[in-house]
């Protein structure tokens, strides 16, 4: 029987934890105190925000085929947001989404799709995986207290490069190759509401600004009625803010963002804010992974190819799907 663990429960590593599960025997280990990554949802009663990933697309055959039941489930929905675009605090463009391809999200949250795919699966929450070393021809996995995790024969790491660094040896043999990839961060405001804003638009990109993106969080399918917005920095001013004092952050992104849309929004009663330190990365082509046969280690995540829900897919899938080509792992269910 082989084991294999899996650093990370974003959809990279449950994707690949899902497609290995029946044939090795899987563990997967996660710091948060739940699954999703950057597809989480945070609860601040009554407020809800998904304040990662906001929707996603679907381009490839594959994603389709994987996401299809749980868009029968109703896990899965489509986003009818009504989206503008603000230069100058003005809005320049109008479109309802109903009109184009499908903005899919998970409902009632973005997380729900995570905890979907976790539901079979071994996951280790709260567990942050400090080091990985080989001993015996095995990895040896341990925890930020020293306190070892366990043996596999494989470890597959799904988390962003800058903490893969940290976590592998320096002796794998695609490790220079990691250090190549840079993310940048972003920051997510939070705001709750007691009453509905009078604003024309679900969904908005903004230009020009230090902000890039405004959503009526509560718009989106199944979420409870409670107004709650949400709005992204841009990746080159969360860089360049990132050890900010946050409650001054979240003065200056409240006021431009009420500037922008001409409303002043500090009369929400919730008003909080979180950093992605690794939120992104810029679209990039060569491979979706890396593996090493010898060294049973593999790596895989979103920013091989893009910082969006489909790329992490696409790695994890293309990752799973080459390692049970390379280890000829039998048949379905024969663990
Ligand atoms: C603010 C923001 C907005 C976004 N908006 C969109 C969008 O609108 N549309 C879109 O398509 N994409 C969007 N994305 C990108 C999308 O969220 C990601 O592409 C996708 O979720 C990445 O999945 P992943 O599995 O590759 O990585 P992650 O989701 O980052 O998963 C890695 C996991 O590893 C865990 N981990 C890290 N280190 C350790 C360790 N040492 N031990 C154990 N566990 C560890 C982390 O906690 C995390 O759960 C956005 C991302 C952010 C941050």
């Amino acid at each position: 029987m082989t084991n294999i663990a899996i650093i990370g429960a974003g959809l990279s590593g449950l994707t690949a934890a899902k497609i290995l599960n029946d044939y090795a025997n899987i563990t997967i280990f996660e710091k948060s105190r739940g699954v999703s990554g950057r597809m989480s949802t945070r609860l601040s009663e009554p407020y809800s925000f998904d304040h990662g990933a906001q929707y996603f697309k679907v381009r490839s055959e594959e994603f389709k085929e994987f996401i299809t039941p749980m868009i029968f489930e109703g896990i899965i929905k489509p986003w009818d947001a009504r989206f503008v675009e603000f230069k100058n605090s003005k809005i320049t463009q109008r479109q309802k989404w109903a009109q184009s391809e499908p903005h899919y999200v998970g409902v009632p949250g973005m997380n729900s799709i995570a905890k979907e795919l976790a539901k079979d699966l071994s996951v280790c929450l709260n567990v942050c995986v400090k080091k990985i070393k080989k001993k015996n021809d095995r990895w040896q996995l341990k925890d930020d207290q020293d306190k070892p995790l366990g043996e596999y024969d494989w470890v597959i790491s799904t988390i962003p490069p800058e903490q893969a660094l940290k976590v592998l040896p320096e002796s794998i043999p695609f490790i220079k190759k990691i250090s190549d990839f840079k993310m940048k961060s972003c920051f997510s405001l939070m705001l709750g509401f007691e009453k509905i804003l009078p604003l024309e638009f679900d969904a908005a990109v903004v230009h020009g600004e230090d902000i890039s993106w405004i959503s009526v969080d509560n718009s989106k399918p199944g979420r409870n009625e409670k107004y709650s917005l949400l709005v992204h920095s841009t990746n080159q001013w969360s860089d360049e803010h990132f050890e900010d004092n946050h409650e001054h952050l979240i003065e200056l992104l409240r006021n431009q963002t009420s500037k922008v849309i001409n409303y002043d929004l500090s009369i929400a009663k919730h008003q909080a804010i979180h950093g992605w330190r690794f939120a992104n990365i810029e679209k990039r082509r060569g491979e979706t992974h890396y593996l090493d046969i010898n060294q049973n280690i593999a790596v895989c995540g979103d920013w091989f190819i893009q910082g969006r829900v489909e790329a992490a897919f696409i790695s994890g899938f293309e990752m799973a799907n080459s390692l049970l080509n390379l280890l000829n792992l039998g048949e379905k269910g024969d663990k």
